[in-house]
């Protein structure tokens, strides 16, 4: 259950603009690196892409900050930022009502969604991308959330360039119920459309990915790639160590870890991720190019044989 945003959060009405609201910038401010406790000064931490110089934790980014990183300058142009979540269950927690909820959560963060979709090229390579943001209710899907990934699918498939989705998220949003889990559903149809109209699928894991994003199209990249130290899982260790009463070993659902059991194709440090991602649009595209001259020349071939 979607709908437009009466209220756009631009000045701009269309829902088609080019969008990089300012950064806070750290400046001299220090900050302290949750894992390995250093303490980093501001403006060494920012010009480190938020990666800690001592243990290489990587920060979370928000999304216009990933795009920044990922994209060409100025390519980036953003579309259908309008498209927000309604209250289709009238849900109400214990301390607040999810309309409510919505509207707190708009005002902290700057988004009115947990996913900015637009399209952009990497390198002069052209491509359509959905770029999650942690920051609004935990990065969870709803059927806004749901409904933006899949027409950053429809666009990549309408442009006929590959499709990059960036993900963080704790999960499908329960304040939707139902409404949340088939967008599960939703977005794995689409990337199957993808796939049918041979177009290749990147996906980046960043931390964390988790529940219902990891059990869709997180998971189905045609190559999956995850940034150093994520935690990438269905359910949370302290949701496995409750349920089944054992104690998980460390590290268990971090990238790594992951990689090593083979869910995942590798692990990019931050700096990397651009020429990575490059790298594979370059060769990707080359195949699909491949791909269907081979089709083009199969067909001439029987409509000369008949
Ligand atoms: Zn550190």
């Amino acid at each position: 259950m979607v709908k437009e945003a009466e209220v756009p959060s631009t000045t701009q009405s269309s829902s088609q603009h080019q969008a990089r609201p300012s950064k806070p910038f750290a400046g001299n401010l220090a900050l302290k690196c949750p894992e390995c406790k250093e303490m980093l000064v501001g403006r060494d931490w920012e010009k480190n892409l938020k990666v800690c110089s001592r243990c290489s934790y990587h920060f979370k980014l928000t999304a216009y900050e990933r795009i920044e990183l990922l994209t060409d300058t100025d390519s980036f142009v953003e579309v259908d930022s309008d498209i927000i979540s309604v209250d289709p269950l009238n849900f109400v927690s214990r301390s607040q009502a999810y309309d409510a909820k919505l509207r707190e959560e708009s005002e902290n963060v700057g988004l009115n969604e947990a996913v900015i979709i637009g399209h952009a090229t990497i390198e002069d390579y052209p491509l359509a991308l959905a770029v999650m943001d942690f920051r609004f209710i935990g990065g969870s899907m709803g059927s806004a959330v749901g409904e933006k990934i899949t027409r950053a699918i429809e666009l990549g498939i309408e442009k006929n360039t590959p499709v990059l989705i960036s993900s963080t998220s704790g999960g499908a949003r329960m304040q939707e119920g139902l409404y949340s889990l088939m967008q599960m559903a939703k977005t794995t149809a689409a990337l199957a459309k993808l796939g049918e109209a041979r177009l290749p699928y990147f996906s980046l894991l960043t931390d964390p990915t988790t529940g219902g994003v990891t059990a869709s199209f997180a998971m189905l990249g045609d190559v999956t790639i995850a940034e150093p130290g994520a935690l990438i899982c269905f359910a949370g260790p302290r949701v496995i160590e409750g349920f089944m009463h054992v104690k998980l070993p460390e590290d268990a659902v971090t990238s790594e870890f992951v990689l090593q059991h083979g869910m995942i194709d590798a692990i990019v440090h931050r700096r990397e991720l651009r020429q990575t991602l490059a790298r594979l649009l370059h060769f990707y595209g080359k195949t699909n190019r491949k791909s269907s001259e081979f089709l083009e020349e199969s067909h001439s071939h029987v409509h000369q044989t008949k």
